[in-house]
């Protein structure tokens, strides 16, 4: 288990770790919740593209693995989770909120950009913990970028009012995640030095990350994680 890019925030662990298969998924996880330290409880969830957050208490810990329904984000401020979203060419969006101390972690392609993801994980941050957007840190995960994400004009209208989200040089709109979840973070208040990018595109290195759009059906998981540390 190696990790692609590991956090470097205070009193956080975690990162994000390229391609997984099927068989090897588990045993990756399970080393890397280890490397992590502490005694914790590994939380999924049943990711449906939307943008639902869950606040993630103690109580809800009771089990080796948790996996939460019908979500795409959760927050806790509990130092037991270990928060893992899988992504192939869709981005992770990491949050430490280090006035609570909390963290959070949530899942987008563009149907999840389209309902304003990364603003919806920041509001639900500050309301279950309190604070304010500079208490904040949040970092965005490789996925398919804008060299390779090649989308529909009945997607790429959706973002038409974000600066740099589409570009239309190519024969089919190119659509920008990065840009358009910077941008939400900025308009729920996140300074922009407290924003960083991971580097790296899912699409142009298949040998590094799994990407739906390079594989297809036999397309792995990357796997984001974070905890309290
Ligand atoms: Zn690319």
């Amino acid at each position: 288990m190696t990790w692609e890019t590991q956090l470097d925030w205070p009193r956080v662990v975690g990162g994000f770790i390229g391609r997984t298969t099927r068989s090897t998924r588990a045993e990756t996880v399970a080393e890397a919740v280890r490397s992590m330290g502490g005694t914790r409880i590994i939380v999924d969830a049943r990711q449906v593209h939307g943008a639902e957050v869950a606040v993630v208490d103690d109580a809800a810990l009771d089990r080796e693995c948790v996996t939460i329904e019908r979500v795409d984000g959760f927050v806790t401020a509990s130092p037991r989770a270990a928060l893992v979203i899988y992504v192939a060419d869709c981005l992770a969006i990491f949050l430490s909120h280090e006035g609570a101390p909390a963290v959070g972690l949530a899942h987008a392609g563009w149907r999840g950009l389209a309902a304003d993801m990364p603003g919806v994980l920041v509001r639900t941050a500050l309301e279950a913990f309190g604070g304010s957007p500079s208490d904040l840190r949040l970092a965005l995960s490789p996925c398919i970028r804008d060299c390779c994400f090649e989308v529909g004009e009945e997607v790429a209208e959706q973002f038409d009012a974000i600066s740099g989200a589409v570009d239309r040089s190519h024969a089919k709109p190119h659509l920008d995640m990065i840009a358009i979840a910077t941008a939400q973070l900025r308009e729920a208040g996140v300074p922009a030095e407290r924003i960083e990018v991971m580097d790296g595109c899912t699409r142009c290195d298949p040998k590094r990350f799994a990407s739906y759009r390079w594989d297809r059906e036999r397309c792995g998981r990357n796997v984001a994680m974070i905890g309290l540390g």
